[in-house]
Parts: structure tokens; sequence; C-alpha cells
């Protein structure tokens, strides 16, 4: 495994690649989520790239730009035992100037949800990923494959929509979340959670089995399911219980097959989004 620091030594390095890449960017403190993206992208591509920049324009004002945990020396072991060809790992001011033209989020997908939550959240994500995605796929004969988990749902969403919009040469391949055995999806932000929140977190992961024992029982209808997660949820401090279809629009009753059920909580002082894909 290489690893580098700078656009020019990651294009340097890929000059000479003829067949398919497939790439993983990430923030770091990788877990086995991250790692099942990599793992994807091994078996489907000939070489794996892996990003690991916290970026500082995706965090709000108060958010934990600060404390979001860096775990270079592990990432870096983790990379290399899975198996992956190239680590970048950018610094701050290799990937932004001082005067920056922006990408801003559509209007009404982008500032729903995690959107209205986080105003501005999302047009760091799209920048970060528009900046990424153009420095590895440049020169490129091929698509390059790109892996995004469905943890981040509207993340996915929007970032396929850039994509289109922006008619990219690149494929956005969507992965399953990953989940610990207890249910409780992982995140690098699970490691702020006191043994007791972690108990409670797990209450976010059995609204949406609460949701999905609902619909299996043919119980379609959006508020009697979101009225029972809440029941489940009682513990925790629900920011948002949402039923969407694939395009993130609110629907009163689950479509099987183009459905997502979201819920973001937060427990103490950290925030966890979980859903479901029906
Ligand atoms: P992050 O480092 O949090 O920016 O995440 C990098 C990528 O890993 C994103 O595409 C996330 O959606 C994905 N990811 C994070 N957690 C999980 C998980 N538990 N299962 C699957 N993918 C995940």
């Amino acid at each position: 495994m290489i690893i580098v620091n700078s656009i020019k030594e990651l294009q340097q390095a890929t000059k000479n690649f003829k067949s398919s890449i497939g790439f993983v960017p990430t923030m770091g403190a990788l877990h086995e989520g991250h790692l099942s993206l990599i793992q994807k992208a091994r078996t489907e591509n000939d070489k794996v790239i892996v990003s690991i920049f916290v970026n500082p324009t995706q965090f709000l004002e108060g958010e934990d730009l600060d404390k979001y945990p860096r775990k270079d020396e592990a990432d870096k072991k983790i990379c290399q035992l899975a198996g992956v060809d190239i680590l970048f790992m950018p610094s701050i001011d290799m990937m932004y100037e001082k005067d920056e033209l922006n990408i801003t989020a559509p209007a009404i997908r982008g500032f729903i949800l995690e959107g209205s939550k986080r105003a501005g959240h999302f047009d760091g994500v799209l920048q970060i990923v528009m900046k990424l995605l153009n420095i590895v796929s440049y020169n490129r004969p091929s698509k390059l494959r790109a892996y995004f988990g469905k943890k981040d749902a509207q993340q996915l969403s929007l970032i396929t929509q850039m994509v289109k919009n922006y008619f990219l040469n690149v494929e956005i391949i969507p992965c399953d979340i990953v989940r610990d055995s207890n249910g409780l999806a992982l995140s690098s932000r699970n490691v702020y959670l006191s043994k007791e929140e972690r108990t409670k977190a797990l209450s976010l992961s059995r609204s949406l089995k609460c949701a999905s024992k609902l619909v299996m029982q043919n119980k379609l209808d959006s508020d009697t399911i979101i009225q029972e997660m809440q029941e489940v949820l009682r513990e925790v401090e629900i920011e948002y219980i949402a039923i969407v279809n694939r395009e993130f629009k609110q629907i009163s009753n689950v479509i099987i097959g183009n459905t997502i059920i979201l819920v973001a909580c937060r427990v103490g002082d950290t925030r966890l989004i979980d859903n479901i894909w029906i």
C-alpha cells in the first residue's frame, strides 16, 4: 500500500493503473462499516483507493470537528490489511483555497431532515465529495466506482444526484449498513457514548425493527408506524422520524421496495442517525 498526501502524488501513482478503480472516501476512525465498503470495492475492482479526510466544511459551528476521533496509525494498518492499494490523506490546505466557489445542496432534498437539522452540512459534503471524485477520476479511461454507505441515506441520495447533475464519470455504489451484534449501526461517533448511553442508543435500531415488523404485518400507514417508533424511542431525544420514498419525498403509506424509514436522535450529547430500506 502506498500512502500519499498530495494530489500530484496520487495522480502519479494511478497513472499506470490501466484497469478499474474502486474509491472509498471516509473521515477515518475506521470500523467494520468502512471495512465493508473497502471489501466490496476490493472484490469489484482491480485497484482500491481509500481517502481519509476530516472535512471541516461539513461540520457546523459548535459541532464536534475538534474532537472528531482521529486514529491515523490504526487506520493505516486496517487499510493495509484490507488490501488497499493507495491511501490518500490530504491536508486541509491541499483541499481548500480561501475564497472558494461553493456547491449548494438542492433546495428540497438538501434541506429536509439532516439538511434542516444541520443547515449547510450537505453543501460541505457535496463540496468535498466533488473534489475527491474529480481528483480520483481524473484522466481515467473508464467510470470510477465510488462506494458509499446507506447509513448516510440522504447523503448517498444527494451524491448520486450530484454525479447525475454534473455528468461526472463516476458510478455510485450503495452499500448496506453494518451493525453491531446488538443492532447498533456502527459509527465513528459511537465512541462518544457512555455504557449507559450505548444501551439507550440501541432503541434506534429497535425502533426500525419495530417498523419493519409492522410492515411485515401489512400495517403500512406512516403515522401509525411513526407513533409505534416514538414509543420505542421514549428514552432518547428524537430529532426526527421520517418515512420517505427513494426520492426523499414524505409518503403517507409505506411502499414496499421504495421506502426508507429514517430516525435521528440525541443520546446525551451524541447525535445518532439510522435507517432501514424497505
Ligand atoms: P464517514 O467516515 O463517517 O464519513 O463514512 C464514510 C463512509 O462509510 C460513508 O459512505 C458512510 O455512509 C459509510 N459508513 C459509515 N458507517 C457505516 C455503517 N455502519 N455501515 C455501512 N457504511 C457505513
